[in-house]
């Protein structure tokens, strides 16, 4: 079988699970604020916490635009287990595999695959965000034991997550540390009452003198815990993120047809009102723009495309923003009904702002941009400055 005949299946079979499986439960999860332990183990019985992983270690394998495409699935239907994918799948499981050790990989990608262990990035704290190389949980070495010490905020899965990838700094030395819930000093606090991602399981996460005795807990090499850890975890999450865009403005763009084609008012159904249309026009236009830019980053990843990484960016930015407007005008078309929980938006247009603020805001997004611009776009063949004296 051609590899792609294979993603295909894989992709028939998730549009399956999720229609069966992940769809009638997604207003009880966001209910009940609790992504059910029984998903997770249907999810992985299917191997689809390791869809992007290798088959060695009991993923599926999915390149990159595959991967894609299943995000999607998965985030059109249920923001919180898309979550799981993002932060287990993506920025732990991929991050692992990229940096871990043989022993590493083989210790905990199985595990992680199979849903035995469940796995959260531990990067933010409560007085550092966008400026993440400012990490104030700091790690001492004692001999050939690690002390790491501080306090993670908002960390995806936190409360439930078995291993936590986290971020130290030991005088600007900054590293990352493959820490075990079970380890003394480790313990969590649910963050309740949120924006978004309510059933994502989110907590702060206390590492108090935690004693981390094997060199082999630290992932990459001492000191890299930025500029290779930190930039491969969000380069994989800004990929899955800028999907969960495509999905949750594909969702409200589904809804709202739905319902312009069946709400009436002065008698006409109110997709016949041009101000209706031009909604959504400008929906299904920005979808299949941020949809392209996806599946070109997707194809740039699969190829190792040298540019891959800011082209995930460029997707990113363009499809988080995309969500936010296009939730927004489904809340719109709903009117009255768009503003109460009896109706998808509501929670579409909560999850959509998210996606602007994690993974690297957009603020963030367009100063990486923008650098990207102001080098690549530098034409000094062309004197477009001094241009009109010459005229
Ligand atoms: C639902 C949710 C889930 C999350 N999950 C995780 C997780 O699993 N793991 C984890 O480690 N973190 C997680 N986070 C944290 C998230 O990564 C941060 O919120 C994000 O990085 C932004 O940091 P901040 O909130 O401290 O905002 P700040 O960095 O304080 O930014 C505040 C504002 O200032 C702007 N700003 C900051 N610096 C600049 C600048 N140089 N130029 C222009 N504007 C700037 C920002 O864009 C933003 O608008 C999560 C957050 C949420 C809400």
């Amino acid at each position: 079988m051609q590899k792609s005949e294979y993603q295909e299946i894989v992709l028939q079979d998730v549009e399956t699970f999720v229609k069966e499986e992940i769809r009638p439960l997604s207003s009880l999860i966001e209910e009940s604020e609790e992504l059910p332990k029984n998903l997770i183990n249907k999810m992985a019985a299917k191997g689809y916490l390791g869809a992007c992983l290798p088959k060695e270690y009991g993923g599926l394998e999915l390149d990159p635009v595959y991967y894609g495409k299943f995000t999607e699935l998965i985030g059109k239907a249920c923001s919180a287990t898309r979550t799981l994918v993002t932060v287990h799948t993506s920025l732990v499981g991929q991050t692992l595999l990229r940096w871990g050790t043989r022993k590493q990989k083989e210790k905990w990608l199985p595990k992680l695959i199979s849903g035995e262990k469940i796995g959260a990035f531990a990067l933010s704290e409560p007085d550092v965000g966008s400026d993440a190389k400012n990490v104030q949980t700091r790690y001492f070495r004692d001999g050939n034991k690690y002390i790491i010490r501080g306090l993670k905020k908002w960390i995806s899965l936190g409360d439930i997550a078995d291993l936590f990838i986290v971020i130290a700094s030991n005088n600007g030395l900054i590293t990352a540390f493959i820490v075990e819930r079970d380890m003394i000093g480790v313990s969590t606090k649910p963050i309740k009452r949120m924006l978004a991602g309510r059933a994502s399981h989110l907590a702060q996460v206390h590492f108090d003198d935690v004693i981390i005795s094997e060199e082999s807990s630290i992932l990459g090499r001492e000191g890299g815990g930025f500029d290779y850890i930190v930039s491969t975890a969000l380069d994989y999450g800004r990929y899955s993120i800028a999907w969960a865009g495509v999905a949750l403005a594909q969702e409200a763009l589904d809804a709202m047809v739905a319902y312009s084609r069946k709400r009436e008012q002065f008698g006409k159904k109110i997709h016949q009102f041009q101000l209706i249309q031009g909604i959504i026009g400008d929906s299904v236009t920005k979808i299949h723009a941020a949809r392209s830019l996806c599946l070109k980053a997707g194809e740039m990843r699969k190829n190792s495309d040298e540019e891959a990484g800011i082209e995930t960016t460029i997707a990113k930015y363009f499809s988080s923003k995309v969500a936010s407007q296009i939730t927004a005008e489904a809340v719109q078309v709903h009117g009255g009904y768009g503003c109460s929980s009896l109706y998808p938006v509501e929670r579409l247009f909560r999850e959509s702002k998210v996606l602007e603020i994690i993974e690297g805001t957009s603020q963030i997004q367009q100063i990486i941009i923008s650098n990207y611009g102001l080098r690549k776009y530098y034409n000094k063949d062309i004197d477009y400055v001094n241009h009109h004296q010459k005229i």
